[in-house]
């Protein structure tokens, strides 16, 4: 019985773990290594195991760092079943498939100046056809059922908190009269963030692996956060001008329209126009809608009362191209939700450029902004923004409220496991070195024991 670490070791994108246990072979999920274009690259090279031999994938959640390479995986003669939560299929459908359209259409246009000059043709790392394909594999296993996926391989999910479906995944592995119970945090929700439960606390293990994205820092406070963001929207609205907020379309677009409902008065809601301008966005928040029954018991109750806590008087869900772009005409009083999360594509660049250089407007930037992008750019101050080749002037007032995360914190991740009796052996993955360097030294000061860091390639016998 052994594991072996193919991905998200000292790194956060592309998880993949291998699991040997006899003669059978499980992953444990099978993501996108995402970055820049040379990362990028590495995801068309070959696995480093026979797609064949493998009998079993488990997913942790939708994220394509943890999925996106799936259709893949299915393409290289994958014939066995992925094992999801419910919630994690239905938003699997959408991101895969949507990302395979996007493989085709960039290595469309690449493909148009590659002819130009005189360059091989690239292929798409796999079609919307292919994405589609590959969710014929996926079997669903509800929260807390324990599922016997083979005589000796039985799996328990736990709600992980971190988006709709998220698990912790809990396998039991038998070899030769002997058990070993493995537990993969996948990734860690936040807790006291809205709509979903706090990350499940579980005691007993003989080995976890534990996300560690933020084990270096401490998240701001909700409350605070909150507060933040209500004086923001009351003292944009004095200056007659668009709010613009970039927004993951998992998650974090839920997370604002609850906010939204929740704070309706207080934040004087009522005074602007709301477009949800994404039709990603609009699918998952309509996914968000049907799994109601794993919200958090308050929020459960309350739409027992008061109904949807995605419903507002003055939302509107703008699916067409159309409507989107009638969006432009609007001078004053719009909050516009729309993607990409990062400002990197999507609707929210065609928002950018007709809003940015204007000094009414605002931009609330919610999400985490990797390096290089448009909207880590604009967290830096940045005076230009270059769009489609035209530099616009950044006149806007860009905020930044900190607190809205999806990943625990240095001290949820360090709770969470110090709620595992007898300390079992902890490894890191998911995270950068100098991040779980860090959490390493944390969790040995206050619980006495040095985490593994995992290492790409290295195998650890259970
Ligand atoms: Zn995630
Ligand atoms: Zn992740």
């Amino acid at each position: 019985m052994n594991i072996t670490f193919l991905g998200a070791a000292q790194q956060v994108t592309g998880s993949c773990h291998l699991i040997q246990v006899g003669k059978r072979k499980l992953l444990l999920d099978c993501g996108l290594i995402q970055g820049d274009p040379e990362q990028d690259q590495k995801n068309h090279d070959s696995f480093p195991f026979d797609p064949a031999t493998i009998d079993a994938v488990i997913l942790s959640h939708a994220h394509l760092d943890h999925s996106g390479r799936i259709p893949l995986l299915v393409e290289r003669g994958f014939r066995g079943s992925i094992f999801a939560h419910p919630a994690t299929i239905d938003l699997s459908e959408v991101l895969l498939e949507d990302a395979g359209y996007l493989n085709e259409r960039g290595a469309f246009w690449e493909n148009k100046k590659r002819q130009r000059q005189g360059l091989e043709l690239i292929e798409p790392l796999y079609t919307q056809q292919q994405a589609s394909r590959s969710l014929e594999f996926f079997k669903p296993i509800p929260y807390a059922e324990i599922h016997s996926l083979f005589s000796d391989v039985n799996l328990q999910f736990h709600d992980a908190g971190h988006i709709l479906g998220s698990c912790i995944v809990e396998l039991t592995l038998s070899e030769n009269e002997r058990t070993k119970k493995l537990i993969f945090s996948g990734d860690l929700g936040h807790a006291g963030a809205p709509i979903l439960k706090n990350p499940t606390f579980l005691t007993d293990a003989d080995i976890v692996l534990m996300e560690s994205t933020y084990g270096d820092r401490l998240h701001r406070d909700w409350e605070s956060t909150w507060d933040e963001l209500g004086t923001i929207i009351r003292s944009a609205h004095s200056k007659r001008g668009n709010i613009l907020i970039p927004a993951f379309t998992v998650g974090r677009t839920q997370e604002l329209l609850f906010c939204f409902n929740k704070f309706f008065d207080d934040w004087q809601l009522n005074k602007w126009s709301i477009f949800l301008d994404s039709p990603m966005a609009i699918k998952t928040t309509s996914i968000y809608k049907k799994y109601s029954s794993i919200y958090e018991a308050s929020v459960r109750q309350d739409i027992k009362s008061s109904g949807s806590p995605f419903n507002l008087p003055n939302l509107r869900m703008t699916s067409s191209t159309e409507e989107s772009m009638a969006l432009n005409r609007i001078q004053s009083g719009a909050i516009i939700i729309a993607g990409s999360g990062m400002c990197s594509g999507g609707r929210i660049k065609h928002h950018l450029k007709y809003n940015l250089w204007r000094h009414q407007s605002h931009v609330i930037i919610v999400g985490f902004q990797a390096r290089n992008t448009p909207g880590r750019m604009l967290v830096d101050g940045a005076s230009w923004l270059t769009l489609w080749g035209e530099k616009i002037r950044v006149n806007a007032q860009i905020n930044t409220p900190g607190g809205l995360s999806a990943h625990a914190d240095q001290q949820g991740l360090t709770d969470w496991y110090a709620h595992f009796k007898n300390r079992p052996q902890l490894v890191l993955v998911h995270g950068e070195p100098e991040t779980q360097a860090i959490l390493s030294e944390k969790i040995n000061s206050e619980l006495g024991i040095e985490p593994i860091i995992a290492q790409y390639n290295q195998v650890i016998e259970l």
